[in-house]
């Protein structure tokens, strides 16, 4: 069953496109296609840092968020290469993605991610914390690989906190891949973050909390995903890449979650 929150959708650009004239034509692309007046769903775009300023200026209708990519926990200072969630936050970025799997590939560690959550929220932003095992196995182990990234995740979190924090389950085998989860097997694995969060943060917090999939998620299983997945909304590489396909899944997100508030 479905909170009463709106679904989000998120499209995480990665390292795309290779220039600011690029993102500028693929952002107008979005905006033009997106629907004027959604009403259960939230949808964003993570483009990477050095666009975010620019896109900010093309964000008319105000349809989009923006998100960025990731933030280091420090303030200020010798910290070459990093962003703060100051800056992000100073360029009207609202959410921000942590603990991609592209990250935590290159050294980011469960402890990092944590405070990394802790300097994005004591910003306001909104944390998309990903967890994701990297392959799955007989004997079940990958539970408690997603258990392990989501413990140390959240243990800091305080009940005001969680609103703000939204749980991206993201198989690494699944993305890029083309490879996506099985609808049943996303909604085992939510069932079973939910269990986890509620053991941390009580029942009643954990199921306020969204926890949406990525991998591999495009036209063609968006809906079967929300409908048997159960999954409260998207993070999505490759196909964010492409503009009319980006919005047909909000326009079937947003299709769903009406039908389903109908039924209520
Ligand atoms: C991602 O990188 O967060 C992702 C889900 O990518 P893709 O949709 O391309 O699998």
């Amino acid at each position: 069953m479905h909170q009463h929150f709106p679904l989000l959708i998120v499209g995480n650009w990665k390292m795309n496109p290779a220039t600011v004239t690029q993102a500028r034509k693929l952002f107008q692309a979005i905006v033009e296609r997106m629907p004027l007046h959604l009403q259960r769903v939230l949808t964003v775009i993570a483009p990477p840092f050095p666009f975010l300023a620019d896109l900010r200026s093309l964000n008319t209708k105000d349809t989009l968020s923006l998100a960025a990519q990731g933030v280091y926990f420090e303030a200020l200072g010798a910290h070459t290469g990093e962003v703060s969630a100051t800056m992000v936050k100073s360029v009207s970025a609202k959410y921000v993605i942590i603990g991609h799997s592209e990250q935590r590939a290159k050294g980011l560690s469960d402890e990092e991610v944590a405070k990394d959550i802790q300097a994005a929220l004591a910003q306001g932003l909104t944390a998309i914390v990903c967890v994701g095992e990297l392959m799955r196995d007989a004997g079940g182990n990958y539970f408690g690989v997603v258990e392990g990234q989501l413990r140390a995740a959240v243990a800091g979190l305080t009940a005001k906190d969680t609103a703000r924090v939204v749980i991206a389950y993201e198989p690494v085998w699944a993305i890029g891949t083309g490879n996506t989860a099985t609808a049943a097997e996303v909604h085992e694995m939510k069932l079973f973050i939910q269990k986890v969060l509620a053991d941390v943060l009580g029942r009643e917090r954990a199921t306020a909390m969204r926890i949406v999939y990525g991998g591999s998620t495009n036209k063609k299983n968006a809906k079967e995903l929300l409908e048997v997945g159960l999954v409260d909304g998207f993070l999505i590489g490759g196909a964010s890449l492409r503009a009319a396909e980006f919005v047909t899944i909000v326009r079937i997100a947003e299709t769903y979650a009406k039908g389903i508030a109908k039924t209520r």
